[in-house]
């Protein structure tokens, strides 16, 4: 294959964006909800209001909000106040805003490392991470990236999660428990109260992992769906991450993470004063960042509104509804776990369902894959509403194409 080489003059414009267009031809149709991960929607209204807050903040550089941009400061600063509302968190706790769940959990990692190695007094202690095997990968690349160690517990989705089994895999070194909320491959979220109650027994730090349920699951209770305890509401619980730029239906890239206590929050800053250009101060672990994603963010809340949340929630949820009713028409499909909110996965019985996602993507659709049963995984939004119907018909087809599995002799 030859290399493109750096072109020596320019192209014009016209044709330049005539070719991004054709080349975004070959991508899965997200829009038709065709991609079972990656995009998000609430409405083409809410759509609309985030690309509009982003673009005017287009240019601006949220890296310079203390700087150059004292209204991202502020932008800033309220989203973290409003998630800290929204999560029940005392009049101690402090926040930030960060580029995704995986920048707030590698800097929630970071922060319980740089706290527990001052309270242990030992500078170099190497800490362990003890969670179930659900947890999301950013904290593996969190554990590597600081050379700590993590403890994936086994969790069978069939039957209720075996809490004992985290507390068997703390020891003297373990500086951070894990639970989610929801877990992505099963969609459903940890016994965070218990975990909680054992943090609190082991006097280690628990992280909520709320990346993907947590700007949902606080409006899928508030009308009235039952909804496990995750937040801070529970008093062990010492983090917690939420991704606006998924269930919040903000534009990427925006999450927040948050601390009970400014005292724990403080070990996220990077203060150091060590070149010929003074002193640097983030709070991010990346530098330069979209101040886009931080305006959409602050314009999508005050926009919604809980009440404009409410609303998604209700209508994202009654799809979810009908999308598993749909999926319990065909014969031998089972969902797997309890789901909580939108993010759904399901098997069948004696069926190749590697094969029955080959069939799928034949058609047209990316569906995600889990391997602890074999089956198909898709985080639903406001995107896959109008097509569920088709996917279901397409699965069903697809399923009886694929056949009941031989027994083996
Ligand atoms: C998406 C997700 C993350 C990582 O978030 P990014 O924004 O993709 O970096 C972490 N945890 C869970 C449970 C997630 O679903």
């Amino acid at each position: 294959m030859s290399r493109m080489p750096f072109p020596e003059i320019g192209t014009h414009r016209d044709l330049v964006m005539t070719r991004l267009r054709e080349l975004k031809l070959k991508d899965t149709d997200w829009k038709g909800g065709r991609a079972s991960m990656f995009m998000f929607k609430a409405n083409d209204e809410v759509s609309r209001l985030g690309q509009d807050a982003f673009v005017e903040y287009f240019n601006e550089n949220a890296l310079g909000a203390t700087s150059a941009f004292p209204s991202v400061r502020t932008m800033e600063k309220e989203v973290v106040q409003m998630a800290l509302d929204l999560f029940g968190a005392p009049q101690t706790a402090r926040g930030y805003m960060t580029t995704g769940g995986t920048e707030s959990i590698i800097a929630a990692v970071q922060t319980c490392r740089n706290w527990s190695r001052v309270q242990r007094g030992t500078p170099t202690h190497r800490g362990n991470i003890v969670a179930f095997e659900t947890v999301h990968p950013a904290f593996d690349k969190a554990a590597r990236l600081m050379d700590l160690e993590i403890r994936r517990v086994p969790m069978d989705p069939w039957t209720e999660p075996v809490v004992s089994a985290l507390d068997a895999a703390i020891d003297i070194d373990t500086i951070m428990l894990v639970g989610s909320a929801p877990n992505y491959p099963y969609g459903s979220i940890d016994p965070i109260a218990e975990l909680g109650e054992l943090a609190e027994r082991r006097g280690i730090w628990l992280h909520v992992d709320a990346c993907v349920g947590g700007y949902l699951a606080p409006f899928a209770r508030q009308i009235g769906r039952t909804i496990p305890q995750f937040d801070f509401s529970i008093a062990g619980v010492s983090s917690l991450s939420a991704d606006l730029h998924k269930y919040g239906f903000c534009p990427k890239p925006a999450s927040t993470v948050l601390y009970r206590t400014a005292e724990k929050a403080a070990h996220q800053m990077f203060d150091v004063d060590v070149w010929p250009s003074g002193r640097f101060v983030t709070t991010t672990i990346v530098g330069t960042r979209p101040a886009g994603g931080v305006a959409a963010a602050w314009a999508m809340i005050h926009f919604l509104g809980a009440q404009g949340y409410r609303q998604i929630a209700g209508e994202l949820m009654s799809s979810i509804d009908a999308y598993l009713d749909g999926l319990k028409t065909i014969e031998g499909v089972r969902i797997v776990g309890k789901p909580d909110l939108a993010v759904v996965s399901f098997t069948a019985d004696e069926v190749d369902m590697i094969r029955v996602a080959g069939k799928l993507s034949g058609k047209g659709w990316l569906p995600g894959l889990i391997r602890k049963p074999t089956g198909i995984h898709r985080m639903m939004s406001m995107l896959h509403a109008a097509s569920n119907q088709q996917f279901i018909e397409d699965l069903r087809e697809a399923i009886s194409a694929v056949g009941v599995r031989q027994k083996q002799p």
